[in-house]
């Protein structure tokens, strides 16, 4: 089996077949964690994980994007952002639902920057947000899943995420080091925060970076048609018990079904990209896969 660990089937793209799309996962031995961008598709998630016996999952969260209003108009997306202040106890009370596994997905984007507004206060709203979010996911000990998306040659945004995440850890709470045992889990201070790096195209570096404050890194279609290489490094150098898989459907389709919608079954397409670059069968990296995601987010 497989874990599709960051999929939105939750979005406007499966209105009319969500649930035959779950289905069809799960048939193909697939599990979906859905993932909200804001307060509607996170109760959306949330609705059709309970629609599920088991094998399907939700985060909820608000995504950087939505902490303010612009349209975004790329060669697969095209929406007009709806601004959000991130209310804590609302998505507390939603994240309390025993079929949320994480929180987000949320984080920092600085490729998408609206037109006429100071740079510095859109940066300092996503960076709020932000850390009212690492603030959740540590009292409900949930996962952390972090959206990062840089602007093109500046490190800024990475810089950013890890000194939000490392004050997060000189505050009431320790991440792991290298050989420590993870505290029992539950609520509140003492809580250990769990996090992954949800498509990541960083530098090695940075990638490093993550991995040393104890992340998990979670590849999909990029890894499939990026042509500059760097995708084959990180998935290279991300050890077999750190990486876990998603689609991020309906986006990022990998060949052969380039073009088309892309859904939680397909991220078999990904793991044999993985089981390519790490010489390994694709079922060696399922199974690995798998076990990790299933750490990870406790399912
Ligand atoms: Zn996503």
């Amino acid at each position: 089996m497989l874990i599709d660990t960051h999929a939105h089937v939750n979005f406007h793209a499966f209105l009319d077949d969500a649930k035959e799309v779950l289905q069809r996962a799960l048939d193909s031995g697939v599990w979906v964690i859905n993932v909200g961008s804001q307060i509607d598709t996170s109760s959306q998630c949330v609705e059709l994980a309970n629609q599920f016996p088991s094998g399907v999952y939700a985060v909820v969260g608000l995504h950087p994007e939505h902490t303010h209003s612009q349209v975004v108009d790329e060669e697969e997306t095209h929406f007009q952002t709806r601004e959000e202040v991130f209310d804590y106890e609302i998505y507390k009370k939603l994240a309390r639902d025993p079929k949320v596994v994480g929180i987000g997905e949320c984080g920092l984007d600085y490729y998408r920057m609206p037109e006429g507004v100071d740079p510095k206060l859109i940066k300092q709203k996503q960076k709020d947000a932000f850390r009212a979010q690492v603030k959740l996911a540590k009292e409900l000990n949930k996962v952390l899943v972090i959206h990062s998306r840089p602007e093109k040659g500046n490190n800024e945004l990475f810089d950013d995420l890890l000194e939000i995440l490392d004050e997060s850890k000189t505050a009431e709470h320790l991440l792991l080091a290298e050989g420590e045992s993870r505290p029992k889990g539950g609520e509140g201070v003492g809580a250990n925060l769990r996090f992954e790096v949800h498509s990541f195209t960083g530098s090695l570096e940075y990638l490093q970076k993550f991995l040393d404050r104890g992340g998990y890194v979670s590849f999909n279609g990029i890894i499939t048609f990026d042509k500059t290489g760097n995708m084959e490094k990180l998935v290279r150098m991300t050890p077999l018990d750190k990486i876990i898989l998603e689609t991020d459907c309906p986006f990022l389709t990998p060949p052969p079904n380039r073009g088309k919608r892309n859904e939680p079954s397909f991220v078999r397409f990904v793991a044999e990209k993985v089981a390519q670059i790490k010489n390994l069968t694709a079922d060696e990296i399922a199974e690995a896969t798998t076990q990790n995601a299933k750490n990870l987010f406790k399912i």
